[in-house]
Order: C-alpha cells, then structure tokens, then sequence
C-alpha cells in the first residue's frame, strides 16, 4: 500500500514539474510580448540616463522589443528603486541602478525596499569614474588650491549633487570628509540640472561621472580638479587622479546593475541578461562608453550572481563609512 502511495507521489511531482518547466518554457518563447520599461532613477540627460539609453538602444535588438527608459525622479534613486520592487514580477519593468542601491540602507532608516530580498538580480553594466569640477571662476588652479580655498570658505561654498545616495552625495560627502569642511550642499533630481547649476555659477562644486562631464572638461567650460581612481584614465588622460593631487586613496567608482522585481520568472530574468550581455558586446555600445570614461564589466559581473553578491559586498562596505560619517536622509 505505501509502495503505490509513494509511486502516485512520485507521478504527482514529476508532472507537475513538468507543468512548472513547461511554463517557463512557454514564457521564454513568448518573451516579450511588448516594450519593456527601463526605469532610471535621475533627471534625463544624466550620467545615469546616459547609459541607460545607450544600453536600451543595444538591448532592443536581441529582445526584438523596444526597451522604453523611464525617469522616475527623487530621495537619491530610491524613489525609482521601491517603485520598482512593488511593480508587476511580468518582465516588463526593470530599474537600472548605481552604488545608490548599496548605500540607501544606511542613509534610509525607513527604506521603502530591501535591496538584497526585493529584487532579481539581471547584472552589472559599466564601471565609470567620477571627476570633481568646480564653475569656471573658482579662484583654485588646481587641487592644493582648492583644498585651501574651501577649508578658508567653507560657509561661503555650495556644493552641488543628486540627492542622499546619489554617487554625487556620496563623493561630496568623502570629499569634506577629507578636508574637515563643511560645505551647504544644494540637491537637484540628478545631476544633469546640478551640471546645469555648475556652468551657470549658481553653484560651486559638483562631483560627477565622465559618461557626463568628458564633453564640458574637453570644452573647458568647467574646472576640473581630479578623477576619483587610482590611475589615470584613457578618456581624459591629461586629467591628474584626485589622490596623485593631494587627497590620498580617494577612489569612488560608480557600479552600475539592472533588477527586476521579486518573483520574476528565472526564464525571463535568464533572457533579458541574455540580451543585456549582447549589448554589452555591440560596438556601438561599447565604443561611445569608452569614450566616455567608462569601462564594460568583465564576464563574471555580468551575471545576476555576479550583480548580487557585488551588491552584497558593497553594501557591507559603505555602511560603517556612511554611518561613521553621521549622515541620514530620514
Ligand atoms: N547618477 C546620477 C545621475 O545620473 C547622479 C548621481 O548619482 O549623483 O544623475
């Protein structure tokens, strides 16, 4: 009797594995259906942006869909990140993200998300160097100068940026931190507006990625005083690292990783990095991020294991030097 009970069990579990695996299968071949949301959580015209559309455009091919880039605005990115975790696990809505994701759960202590449990995790994108500018006028030559100038009028200095946990935050943060200074720091909705602010002169000091300040430094409408990475970079080789200037080991390096919603179909999730780790290869992709400083992961950080256990890492990273630094968003 329990002989033919265990064997009914045994039919019972293999056919409905064989429902389970077929409906993902079923998923995988009718995948997508429709456009797909990007969801970008910066002002338009962003470094932030400026990958995602790049890579939308890249990914739109393999998928056979458009990949649609949204902007959906405010508190750093994490606006964009709990709109993402509620949304519909269908395949059709993913945020891409930076070191934001990392830092929020220090700087938030009401987050809306948890970042390790919310989410699937598709991969990462591009590394890309931060650059420190000042607006053109700014009595500093060059670092040194600027150090002096700010520890002398820190009251006086506005120092822009995207919002708590924005990488702008994060790299002004490190940055008076560094000094002593205590600077009033002015946040916009991404750091296109607060680039906007710089080269108008309403502000004094923004720290951002090259994907949007390689064209301004190459024009000279802004100062530039050092990238944030250890070594010199191909893209603005004449441009001195900030710790060769003078603020020793100051490397901040923007991560970038695509997530979808918890519950995601594995078939999905598996199909859209797929078509993310095609576009990563597209020349057209890969060239204009070269350009822009930018640098494509290795294979590894290419994966959804390699995008949650770096995020994993990070996260245990930069929480003691946020919280050491006594900053909170709530
Ligand atoms: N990455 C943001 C943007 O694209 C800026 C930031 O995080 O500082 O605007």
């Amino acid at each position: 009797m329990r002989h033919h009970r265990r064997l009914i069990g045994f039919i019972t579990l293999t056919a409905s594995m064989g429902m389970v695996l077929g409906a993902s299968s079923a998923i995988a071949q009718t995948y997508p259906a429709k456009p797909i949301s990007l969801i970008v959580p910066f002002a338009a015209g962003g470094p932030t942006d400026i990958v995602a559309r790049t890579l939308a455009a890249a990914m739109s091919k393999p998928l056979g869909q458009t990949v649609l880039v949204e902007n959906k605005l405010g508190a750093g990115g994490t606006l964009a990140a709990s709109y993402v975790a509620k949304a519909a696990p269908d395949g059709y809505t993913f945020l891409i993200h930076h070191n934001g994701m990392s830092t929020a759960p220090a700087l938030y202590r009401k987050l809306a998300f948890n970042p390790l449990t919310d989410f699937e995790y598709v991969g990462q994108v591009v590394d890309v160097p931060m650059t420190l500018l000042g607006r053109k006028d700014l009595p500093a030559k060059n670092l040194q100068e600027l150090m002096a100038y700010v520890k002398t009028n820190a009251s006086k200095i506005n120092l822009a940026n995207a919002g708590l946990g924005a990488v702008s935050h994060l790299c002004g943060m490190l940055f008076q931190k560094a000094l002593g200074a205590d600077v009033t720091t002015v946040p916009f909705s991404g750091t296109a507006p607060a680039l906007n602010a710089l080269l108008g002169g309403q502000v004094d000091l923004l720290c951002d990625q090259t994907t949007q300040t390689t064209q301004h430094i190459k024009a000279g409408t802004v100062k530039l005083f050092g990238v944030t990475t250890k070594e010199r970079i191909r893209a603005l080789p004449d441009a001195p690292t900030l710790s060769e200037g003078g603020l020793k080991d100051f490397e901040v390096i923007v991560w970038h990783g695509v997530y979808a919603p918890k519950g995601t179909p594995i078939a999905v999730v598996e199909k859209f990095n797929a078509a993310l780790r095609t576009a990563l290869k597209d020349p057209t992709f890969a060239n204009r991020m070269i350009d822009l400083g930018a640098e494509i992961v290795p294979d590894a950080k290419q994966t959804p294991e390699g995008l949650r256990s770096w995020l994993q890492s990070e996260i245990q990273k930069w929480g003691p030097v946020i919280r050491s630094a006594g900053v909170y968003a709530d």
